[in-house]
């Protein structure tokens, strides 16, 4: 655990979230201020601060992060109309929350390209 880090405080417990799914990977909760009727951060157990931090031993948790969202898409019943995965990398991507997540967003129609 990584202190002073939001969603590390997630995943140990010491801070409220609606979970929907945590493993020995990953932790996957609803976003706090939804930007659709879905959307859903999945976060690996591991902190990794940004995608610039990845590195060939985590392969496998960023493809776990993946195939998580493609289940928890079909848990929220969007696989077929269709949904975004989106991994905002640093400021000018707008990440605020310095370990990385994957944003699954569905529900409603979205934009291409995003503003
Ligand atoms: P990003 O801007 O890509 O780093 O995404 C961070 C996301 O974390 C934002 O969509 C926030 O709404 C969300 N968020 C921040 N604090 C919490 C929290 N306590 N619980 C759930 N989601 C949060």
């Amino acid at each position: 655990m990584t202190p002073n880090c939001l969603f590390c405080e997630i995943i140990s417990g010491k801070r409220n979230a609606a979970i929907l799914l945590q493993n020995e990977y990953l932790t996957a909760f609803n976003d706090i201020n939804p930007k659709a009727p879905v959307h859903i951060l999945i976060v690996p157990q591991k902190h990794i601060s940004t995608t610039n931090d990845l590195t060939p031993e985590d392969e496998m948790i960023v493809g776990k992060m993946f195939l998580a969202a493609k289940t928890l898409a079909e848990e929220a019943g969007i696989s077929e109309k269709g949904y975004r995965l989106v991994m905002n990398c640093n400021q000018e991507a707008g990440q605020s929350v310095y370990h990385i997540h994957l944003h699954l967003l569905g529900g409603r129609w979205m934009q291409w390209p995003p503003g």
